[in-house]
């Protein structure tokens, strides 16, 4: 019944879905799963939502009325790329078309990671197809986050079609033939593009080493070989010290710990990191296999020229605690008084860590500022009290209240300098009369 379904809508007569063979598998430019759709559309002479909805119907899945395939992610690592990559090699015989798709990574490699916004390219190689004769296609390549350049050209992808400028076409149409934009017809193979970074460069050709890897479902990388092999480089780069393992990649120790310890799938551009920074080849990092690796290869790339958008972290700042001990206690002996928050600015350091790594100095500097503030205090309200003390008669002579504005009033400026709480001390003073009168 699904397959009288299926012949009705795309009037085929003898098999499902024609058995178009994928480019390029089991090597760096492997075809997409975005290309094979459409030029499968295209063998059956239908539009790719034709082709969508037919393979939908013979799967009996029910999809809205308001569908496009494009809204589809048949590249990537999510079930839905699953079901589609199963669907088309069930009705096309075809099997494991799901290594056009990240599909075999999706155990190590964090999902949303491997993704990519925009639709790209590489001039070079649709021009090189077509020059050979060959049909051009999409590399699964151009759709993993975090490359922007071909190897083998070693050049940036495009995302703009070099005839109508429009970014964003090279299939998001109904009918798309792969190598021409969607939006004008241009041949988006006619562009030029720019020379890419060595970094760039490398992160393409790191990528390109890992889907030209065949893996069937039974060995397809797993998380607890990797982590077991990143463990195994903390081990042998950092004496086991994933801290210093976590300073050597640039990223906070929390996400080793996150990795090591609840086995948590990292993402592909820490990855990426990792390998650079053990000159372990991202394939073989994936599946754990440290074989032919040795600790001299480590630091191959800057992280930096890897990653110019990802803000490094700070390196947490190592402290002398000795020293900064000793600098407290001469403190603590000095003519001048400093507060604990001051000594630490001027040190440098967070006032909490002194306060955990230098306990017993930080509370003697605390204990003498806050003598010092209360010497300082009662300093200021004697000299206050001298004050009022001297122009409250003059005050009292003129049979005024004497308030604190009238104070102030008889008080030239400058004597003022130093004068605190003027207020309290004048209510204090009124109290202490009136207890005397009474
Ligand atoms: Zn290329
Ligand atoms: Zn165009």
């Amino acid at each position: 019944m699904k397959t009288q379904n299926i012949i009705e809508e795309l009037s085929l007569p003898r098999s499902v879905l024609n058995p178009v063979a994928p480019i390029g598998v089991g090597t760096p430019e492997v075809e997409s799963m975005v290309s094979y759709f459409c030029r499968l559309a295209m063998s059956h002479c239908i539009s790719a939502d034709e082709l969508g909805r037919a393979v939908a119907r013979a799967m009996q899945w029910s999809i809205p009325e308001r569908w496009s395939w494009h809204a589809i992610s048949l590249c990537g690592m999510s079930d839905t790329a699953q079901d589609w990559a199963r669907a088309l090699s069930q009705l096309t015989s075809v099997d494991n078309l799901d290594s056009l798709t990240l599909l075999p990574w999706r155990n190590v490699i964090a999902e949303q990671s491997a993704r990519t916004k925009l639709a790209q390219w590489c001039p070079h190689c649709l021009a090189d197809d077509r020059a050979a004769g060959a049909t051009p296609y999409f590399r699964l390549s151009w759709d993993v986050g975090t490359v922007s350049a071909c190897s083998k050209h070693r050049s940036r992808l495009a995302h703009v079609c070099p005839d109508c400028r429009r970014s964003n076409t090279r299939h998001k149409s109904v009918f798309v033939v792969p190598g021409w934009c969607a939006s004008c017809g241009g041949f988006l193979g006619a562009g030029d593009s720019e020379p890419a970074t060595p970094a760039e460069v490398w992160i393409a050709d790191q990528l390109g080493a890992m889907l030209a890897v065949r893996y069937d479902l039974v060995s397809r990388p797993s998380l607890d070989a990797m982590l077991d092999g990143i463990s195994e480089l903390v081990q042998r780069l950092e004496d086991g010290k994933s801290a210093r393992f976590a300073r050597r990649i640039g990223l906070p120790k929390t996400t080793v710990h996150y990795w090591l310890t609840e086995r948590g799938t990292p993402r592909l551009s820490a990855l990426l990191r990792i390998a650079s920074k053990s000159g372990l080849r991202l394939p073989m990092l994936l599946t754990g296999d440290l074989t032919d690796w040795s600790p001299a290869y480590a630091d191959t790339h800057d992280l930096n020229s890897l990653f110019p958008d990802l803000k490094e972290r700070v390196p947490r700042k190592v402290h002398d605690w000795d020293a900064i001990r000793a600098q407290l206690a001469a403190l603590s002996d000095s003519p001048a008084v400093v507060s604990v928050r001051e000594a630490a600015r001027n040190l440098n350091v967070d006032v909490r860590l002194l306060y955990m790594h230098a306990n017993e100095e930080a509370r003697a500097l605390a204990v003498r500022w806050n003598e010092h503030r209360q010497f300082l205090s009662e300093e200021s309200r004697k000299k206050t009290s001298e004050l009022i003390g001297r122009v409250y008669p003059e005050i009292a002579a003129k049979g005024k209240a004497v308030n604190l504005r009238e104070v102030l009033a008889h008080v030239p400026k400058e004597d003022l300098d130093g004068v605190r709480d003027v207020f309290s001390v004048l209510q204090e003073m009124k109290k202490t009369e009136q207890s005397q009168l009474a």
